[in-house]
């Protein structure tokens, strides 16, 4: 991470069905938060005077999310205190399924986002250590290192935030997400409330404003916060149109795709992305193992990995719908991903912005639209708002 320091990741384990459907983490949601700096348990606290702390903010917060959010909660919660050694080895270890991590991994690499040595295992387990707190059904868990409840205002805004998620949990419910696109705009509905509360929390009891720029983050770390980094300008923006009854509006026809996150002014005037069919099979001897809808934040990180961050959001905008397939022979692999621009004009601005990032990985050029790249061979056609890029390679 760029600034390590400053950030700390909040995992949240959703057992709200509703909540989950995460194509990469089946298990558990993945929920991150950045607040502005880690916080350090006094020694010598005991434990039941620091639990006690806990309750008693609890108490306070609830009382104020109540009158802010205008939700009562139906039932009581409770509160859980862990500790980082344990949420790691629980939830960052043994959270993990390695086989959906490792397609990942592949489809990253094929795309040139990491590097090929990179161990994206490691990274997850790594990234579970920041956990600070999460919320699942009636239940708010803290991590103790980095919650300190004597600081009521940096604590204060992180419950805020956590029972933002309870409430959801009570009043809301949503879609099962069809696709990593449908999912994340999903989170970031979700993650942006509980930030829009967090975050007025904070405000109203003299803390720091803490947005995010995505800039400061890897392509990567990017990916990974989409829901915290653009959720809450999204939640915001349609906050102040109307209140809470717009944001709650939401939840009944809720956003599909990170390009309405991105742009929530297209979303509200009605935009909606298209669903693109595959291109026909390549053949018998191939067997698809993976069918996704990547969507424009994921085009603008491919991007980004390898050019200049304003010309990668640039030419990811105009992402109208896109479908990536992953095929199978034997120890060889295939990757197609088909993407469709709203005219030909946006379709050229990605193939230009593409072509420049395989020159800037090195890729050489063997014929016409192919190129070799870190042992792959990658082709790239685009015929008239349709663009397709085809990567194929062999593991060992
Ligand atoms: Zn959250």
């Amino acid at each position: 991470m760029k600034t390590r320091t400053w950030i700390i990741l909040i995992l949240l384990i959703a057992a709200i069905s509703s909540f989950t459907l995460s194509y990469f983490l089946p298990h558990h949601q993945v929920i991150t938060r950045t607040v502005t700096e880690t916080v350090e348990v006094a020694p010598g606290v005991s434990d039941e005077r620091y639990e006690e702390a806990v309750r008693e903010l609890l108490q306070h917060v609830k009382e104020w999310v109540e009158s802010r959010r205008g939700l009562r909660f139906k039932e009581d919660v409770e509160m859980v205190v862990l500790t980082r050694e344990w949420v790691v080895e629980h939830w960052g270890v043994g959270g993990l399924n390695i086989t959906q991590v490792k397609l990942e991994e592949s489809i990253l690499k094929s795309l040139f986002i990491i590097p090929e040595d990179f161990n994206l295992t490691d990274f997850k387990v790594r990234a579970s250590g920041y956990m600070v707190a999460g919320a699942a059904d009636h239940r708010i868990y803290v991590v103790k290192e980095f919650f300190n409840p004597s600081d009521k205002v940096a604590a204060g805004a992180t419950l805020a935030h956590e029972l933002a998620h309870i409430l959801q949990g009570e009043y809301f419910s949503l879609p099962r997400p069809g696709s990593t696109d449908e999912k994340n705009a999903l989170s970031a509905l979700v993650e942006g409330e509980a930030g829009l509360v967090g975050s007025q929390y904070l405000i109203e009891h003299g803390g720091p404003r803490g947005l995010s720029s995505e800039s400061i983050f890897e392509p990567l770390e990017a990916l990974w916060l989409f829901p915290y980094i653009h959720g809450e300008p999204f939640v915001r923006y349609v906050y102040e149109q109307s209140g809470w009854s717009m944001v709650e509006a939401l939840y009944r026809d809720p956003p599909k795709s990170t390009a309405q996150i991105l742009h929530p002014e297209k979303y509200l005037g009605g935009w909606k992305p298209i669903r693109v069919d595959p291109p026909p099979h390549p053949g018998e001897c191939w067997k698809i193992i993976l069918q996704d809808t990547m969507g424009e934040f994921f085009v603008r990180q491919v991007l980004r990995a390898h050019l200049d961050g304003l010309l990668a959001n640039k030419s990811a905008e105009g992402w109208r719908g896109d479908v990536l397939q992953l095929y199978e022979r034997g120890n060889g692999y295939m990757l197609r991903w088909k993407i469709l621009w709203e005219n030909e004009g946006e379709a050229m601005e990605f193939t230009e912005a593409f072509i420049k990032l395989l020159e800037n990985t090195g890729a050489r050029k063997i014929y016409e639209k192919a190129w070799i790249a870190g042992g792959r061979i990658v082709e790239f056609q685009v015929e008239g708002q349709a663009a397709l890029i085809t990567v194929i390679y062999t593991t060992q």
